[in-house]
């Protein structure tokens, strides 16, 4: 394990989670992929541990837990469910804009029933059209009187229809690129806001991906997040802060595996003794905890650079995700391999793992897009 510097109460609390994950979210995972249904008891159960209250300030009702708290509480759910994980990275992602450039006034109404898990929040940046290229964006906001009118889509949005507040980026200006962009807080009662394909995944299956629609969606002036021309800057502050989270998604994962193979290799006897008695399996296992270890060590650094009050962590925060994801595709592809024919099988959870690990490499910035974050700051 990975040195990590929490407070007392803090190590008590991932302990909690480890025995949550455990005991309640584990017997869940293989229902939840099979029906690819959203799993609302592991929302309620989220709540009501205050695990999603983690990325929330005491004053707004959350528990101010650390960076490295919340990396770890998502590794914990993911070990078990990757889906019950991206429950808390998702309230932090679609939060993040509100807890970054929201006024008082908007966090006071909008961050207390989000860190009570009463609310869930999305965050809604890429479009049909824009993804590796946000700046590309199409929807367009407004400004008529005390309001702003808005028209366009986002698509593949985590959350989409079910969070009550979405964090949508949409142009105010389209002829300055991307410092024409802002940032609104949507809520999905608004007139004109509606949820269009509900897209059907490989994996996180229970994990809902929407297409959000708006069509003259009317969004009150006050709801816009810091000023005109913000939006580009706080979509990607947001995304620096939370890609530590989808490593830690990763790294959940790739320790599950991890620890299903070696139990099985331990188990499966061929050749008249246990598979693990072969230096192959060996290697692989010596392998797998290697890459799982340096992903731990990568995102648990990053995230204490944040709790520090870092300003320059961009670099580290992609790296980490990348690193870490990329990893967990090695990492699940391996385990399946060490459980042969059953590891290919549904009965065993190798192969969901695999099929979830995948995304990591691809959402919140596919690893290409964190291989030219890394680059550009090497070069400049
Ligand atoms: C399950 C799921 C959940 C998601 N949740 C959210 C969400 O909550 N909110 C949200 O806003 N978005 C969300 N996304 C969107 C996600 O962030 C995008 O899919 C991702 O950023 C890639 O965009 P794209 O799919 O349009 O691929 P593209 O940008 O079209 O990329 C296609 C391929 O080209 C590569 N590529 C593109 N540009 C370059 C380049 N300059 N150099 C090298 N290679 C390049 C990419 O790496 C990729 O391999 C989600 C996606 C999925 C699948």
């Amino acid at each position: 394990m990975a040195v990590s510097h929490l407070s007392e109460d803090e190590q008590a609390l991932i302990e909690a989670i480890r025995e949550i994950a455990l005991e309640r979210v584990a017997p869940r995972a293989a229902e939840i992929d099979h029906t690819g249904e959203f799993p609302w008891d592991m929302k309620e159960l989220l709540a009501q541990q205050d695990i999603l209250a983690m990325p929330f300030p005491s004053e707004y009702g959350g528990i101010g837990a650390s960076e490295l708290a919340i990396v770890m509480a998502i590794e914990e759910l993911s070990r078990h469910c990757a889906t019950t994980g991206l429950l808390l990275a998702v309230q932090q992602l679609g939060s993040t804009p509100i807890l970054l450039a929201g006024n008082e006034k908007q966090k006071r109404k909008y961050l207390p029933p989000l860190a009570s898990g009463e609310w869930m929040a999305a965050y809604g940046l890429t479009e049909a059209g824009s993804g590796s290229d946000a700046a590309a964006m199409r929807t367009v906001a407004v400004r008529e009187g005390d309001r702003y009118i808005l028209n366009g889509s986002k698509r593949f949005i985590t959350n989409g229809g079910l969070a009550q507040v979405n964090s949508i980026f949409a142009l105010t200006d389209p002829k300055i690129g991307t410092r024409g962009i802002s940032a609104f807080i949507v809520e999905k009662d608004f007139p004109g806001f509606s949820v269009g394909r509900i897209e059907d995944k490989m994996g996180i299956k229970g994990s809902q991906t929407a297409e959000l629609i708006f069509t003259d969606c009317e969004v009150p002036a006050e709801n816009l997040l810091g000023r005109e021309g913000d939006g580009f800057k706080i979509a990607m502050m947001t995304l620096d802060r939370t890609r530590p989270g989808i490593g830690a998604q990763a790294l959940g994962i790739a320790q599950g595996a991890l620890d299903l193979a070696v139990s099985y290799s331990k188990q499966r006897v061929q050749f008249g003794r246990p598979i693990a008695d072969n230096q192959g399996i060996q290697f692989m296992l010596a392998d797998m905890a290697t890459k799982i270890e340096a992903s731990r060590l990568l995102v648990y650094n990053v995230a204490e650079m944040i709790d520090r009050g870092e300003r320059d962590f961009s670099k580290y925060s992609a790296m980490a995700k990348m690193f870490a994801s990329d990893a967990a595709m090695e990492v699940t592809n391996d385990a399946i391999q060490i459980l042969g024919g059953y590891g290919y099988m549904k009965e065993y959870p190798a192969e969901r793992m695999m099929r979830d690990a995948k995304i990591t490499q691809i959402y919140e910035g596919t690893n290409q897009i964190q291989r030219l974050v890394i680059a550009r700051d090497l070069l400049e």
